[in-house]
C-alpha cells in the first residue's frame, strides 16, 4: 500500500514538474524569507524570458534583476510587503526586468504565496508574463498619439494637455503665461510646386530652428501642416513674449538651403497672455490663432497680440463669407464697366469689367471689402465663372446693338490658374457664350504669373490661341523680370496706377512709365495706363505714345446700360 501511494505520488509529481517545467508562462519559487535572494525553482520559459540558464538565474539575486532605478526595486519590495500582509494572492504587476543582454522586459508579474503542507514557511511563487511586445506597441500608440511623426514635436493633444498643467500652475503662482501660434507664410504654395519632399525638409528645418530659438523647458509643438504653437510658461510681461517671437521669426527668415535649392520662409505669429486674453485652454489657442491671421493680413513676417477687437472683426469675417455665399445664388453681384479711350482715335476702344456687390441693406461694395473673402473661401472660382459669362454677353448684347469692336476685359484671379485643366476651363466658358474670342480681354497679375510660370505660359498660350486678349495687369509693381515677358503672348500692359499717378511730379515714375510703354511697343504689346485723372497727365501719356487710357478723367466704372450710353455718345462723334 505504502509503495503504491508512493509511486502514486512520484507519478503526480513527475506530472506537476512537467506542467511547472513547460508551461507557457515564466514560474518561479522563492522562499518567503528571502525576498532579497534568489529564486530556488524557475521554470524554463522564465529562463528563455530573461535570457539565462537556469544555473545562472538561481545565482542571482532577485532584485538584481530589476533595472538599476530605485523605482522598479521599491515598488516590487512593496508588492512582496502586500502579498505577506494580506497573504492572497494578488493583481497583477507591471514590472520590468533587465534581460541578459541588456535590454529592458516588461513582464506582467502575478504574486501569490503557497503554504507547503507541514511546513510553518510559505513559498512566494511568482508567474511572469512576457509583454514586451505588447507594451513597446502601447508606447508606440501614446507616442503616435502624442507626437508628430514628421517633426518629432508633441502633438495639438499633448500641447493641450501641457497648456492646462501651466494654466493650473500660472493660477497657483500669477505667473503671467504666454501662448504664441506661429504659421508660416506661403508654405503650401512651396510644397504645392517644390513637392512634399521639399516640404518636409523644410519643416524639418523650420523646426530646429524654433527648438534652437526656445529655452528648452518652453513647450513647442506641431499643430496643423505650416503652424507651430509654443507655450512660455511665467514669460514675465508681454514685452518679452514679443522678444522671443521676434527671435522666432529672425530664425525662420534665414534662407534654407534644400536640394541645392536656395529658399525664404517667413511665418506670421499671434500672441496670447494668459489671464489677459483668456483662461483656458481653448480661448487662449483660438485667441491665438485669430492675432496670428491677423499679423498675416496686414504684414507676413511680423507678429500680432490678440485684442478682443480681432474677435468682433473674426466673427464679422465669418458673418461676411456666409453672406457671400448668398450673393451669388441671390444675383447680387453685379458688373460694371470703366472704357478705355484709343488716345489716337478719342473713341472708346474697350472696357474694363468690374465686379460689385449690391448688399442687401448696405449697398454697392467695393471689390476691395469682399475679393479676399471670396479667394479665401474658393468662391471665387464660381464668381469668376460667373463674371465671364455675363461680361461675354455684354459684349454680345453690345455687339448685336451696332457698338462695334467693344472688347470686354476681366480680372482672373491667382486661383483660376491653380486648376490642372485651367485653360481647358475658362474657354468652356467663352465658348458657351457663343461670344468672338477676339471680344474678349482677360486681365492677369505678374504675380500670377511668376508663382508658375511654365504653367502659367501654357494657360496664357492656350487662351491667346484661342484668341482672346490678355493684358498684364498693375505692371511694375511686381516682381517680374523683364525677359520673362517675351515668354507670354501678351497682347497689353496696364501701366500701374501708382505710377500715373504722379507722373507729371515724379521724374522717376515718369521715366519709368515711358520706359513700360516703350517696352510693350518693343514686345509689339498695346501699352494701356490706369489711373489718368488730369489733362497734364493724359498730355503727357499722348507724348510718349501711350495707346490707351483708363480712368476717371474719361469716365469712371458704369452700369452696363450707362457705359453703352456712353460708348455710343464717344465713338458716334
Ligand atoms: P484693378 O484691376 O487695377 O481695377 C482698377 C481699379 O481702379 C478699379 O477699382 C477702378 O474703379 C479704379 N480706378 C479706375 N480709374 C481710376 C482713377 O482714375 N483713379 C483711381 N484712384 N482709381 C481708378 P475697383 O473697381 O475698386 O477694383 C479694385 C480691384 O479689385 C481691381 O483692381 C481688381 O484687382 C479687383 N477686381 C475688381 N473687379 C474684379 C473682378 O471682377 N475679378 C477679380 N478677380 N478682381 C477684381
Ligand atoms: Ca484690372
Ligand atoms: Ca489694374
Amino acid at each position: 500500500m505504502d509503495t503504491k501511494q508512493t509511486v502514486h505520488i512520484t507519478e503526480d509529481d513527475e506530472r506537476f514538474h512537467l506542467a511547472f517545467e513547460h508551461a507557457g508562462i515564466g514560474i518561479a519559487v522563492q522562499d518567503t524569507d528571502a525576498e532579497n535572494s534568489c529564486w530556488l525553482h524557475v521554470n524554463r520559459k522564465l529562463c528563455g524570458i530573461l535570457g539565462y540558464s537556469r544555473e545562472e538565474l538561481l545565482k542571482i539575486s532577485v532584485l538584481d534583476l530589476l533595472p538599476r532605478s530605485g523605482q522598479d526595486r521599491n515598488s516590487l519590495l512593496e508588492y512582496y510587503k502586500q502579498l505577506l500582509e494580506k497573504k492572497q494572492p494578488h493583481t497583477a504587476r507591471e514590472c520590468r526586468y533587465i534581460h541578459k543582454n541588456g535590454q529592458i522586459i516588461w513582464g506582467r508579474l502575478t504574486l501569490s504565496l503557497a503554504n507547503r503542507r507541514g511546513r510553518d514557511s510559505a513559498s512566494i511563487i511568482s508567474i511572469v508574463e512576457d509583454i514586451t511586445e505588447q507594451k513597446k506597441l502601447e508606447l508606440q500608440v501614446m507616442y503616435l498619439a502624442h507626437y508628430d511623426n514628421l517633426t518629432g514635436l508633441p502633438n495639438r493633444a499633448m500641447f493641450n494637455e501641457r497648456l492646462n498643467q501651466t494654466l493650473a500652475l500660472s493660477k497657483r503662482n500669477g505667473w503671467t503665461t504666454a501662448v504664441l501660434f506661429l504659421g508660416l507664410d506661403h508654405f503650401k504654395f512651396i510644397a504645392d510646386t517644390r513637392g512634399h519632399a521639399v516640404g518636409d525638409a523644410l519643416l524639418r528645418e523650420i523646426t530646429g530652428r524654433i527648438s534652437a530659438s526656445l529655452r528648452t523647458e518652453d513647450m513647442r509643438a506641431r499643430f496643423g501642416n505650416d503652424e507651430f504653437a509654443i507655450i512660455l510658461a511665467n514669460v514675465g510681461t508681454a514685452q518679452d513674449a514679443a522678444k522671443v517671437a521676434q527671435k522666432l521669426l529672425e530664425a525662420v527668415a534665414r534662407p534654407v538651403v534644400v536640394s541645392k535649392e536656395e529658399m525664404f520662409l517667413s511665418a506670421s505669429i499671434g500672441i496670447t497672455l494668459h489671464p489677459a486674453d483668456g483662461t483656458d485652454t481653448d480661448t487662449l489657442i483660438s485667441n491665438a490663432d485669430v492675432a496670428m491671421m491677423r499679423a498675416k493680413e496686414q504684414d507676413k513676417n511680423s507678429y500680432q497680440f490678440y485684442t478682443a477687437k480681432m474677435n468682433a472683426r473674426a466673427s464679422e469675417k465669418l458673418q461676411l463669407a456666409n453672406q457671400l455665399h448668398r450673393a451669388l445664388e441671390n444675383d447680387e453681384f453685379i458688373l460694371h464697366y470703366q472704357p478705355k479711350i484709343a488716345l489716337a482715335t478719342g473713341m472708346v476702344a474697350g472696357v474694363e469689367a468690374l465686379l460689385r456687390w449690391q448688399r442687401p441693406g448696405i449697398g454697392l461694395t467695393p471689390p476691395s471689402e469682399f475679393i479676399p473673402l471670396l479667394e479665401d473661401t474658393g468662391l471665387i472660382g464660381l464668381v469668376t465663372d460667373w463674371i465671364i459669362l455675363t461680361a461675354c454677353r455684354q459684349a454680345a448684347a453690345w455687339r448685336d446693338a451696332g457698338l462695334s469692336d467693344i472688347r470686354v476685359a476681366v480680372n482672373l484671379s491667382p486661383r483660376q490658374f491653380q486648376k490642372a485643366d485651367a485653360a481647358q476651363h475658362l474657354l468652356t466658358i467663352v465658348e458657351s457664350s457663343e461670344v468672338d474670342p477676339d471680344l474678349l480681354e482677360m486681365e492677369i497679375t505678374e504675380s500670377l504669373l511668376m508663382r508658375d510660370p511654365m504653367d502659367a505660359a501654357r494657360i496664357v498660350t492656350a487662351l491667346r490661341t484661342a484668341g482672346i486678349h490678355i493684358a498684364l495687369d498693375d505692371f511694375g509693381t511686381g516682381y517680374s523680370s523683364l525677359s520673362y515677358l517675351s515668354h507670354f503672348p501678351m497682347t497689353s500692359i496696364k501701366i500701374d496706377r501708382s505710377f500715373i499717378f504722379d507722373v507729371i511730379k515724379n521724374a522717376q515714375n515718369a521715366a519709368i512709365t515711358r520706359t513700360i510703354i516703350g517696352l510693350a511697343h518693343n514686345l509689339g504689346m498695346i501699352a494701356v495706363a490706369e489711373g489718368v485723372e488730369t489733362q497734364e497727365q493724359v498730355a503727357f501719356l499722348t507724348t510718349h505714345q501711350c495707346d490707351q487710357i483708363q480712368g476717371y478723367f474719361f469716365s469712371k466704372p458704369l452700369s452696363a446700360e450707362d457705359c453703352g450710353k456712353f460708348i455710343s455718345a464717344t465713338n458716334r462723334s
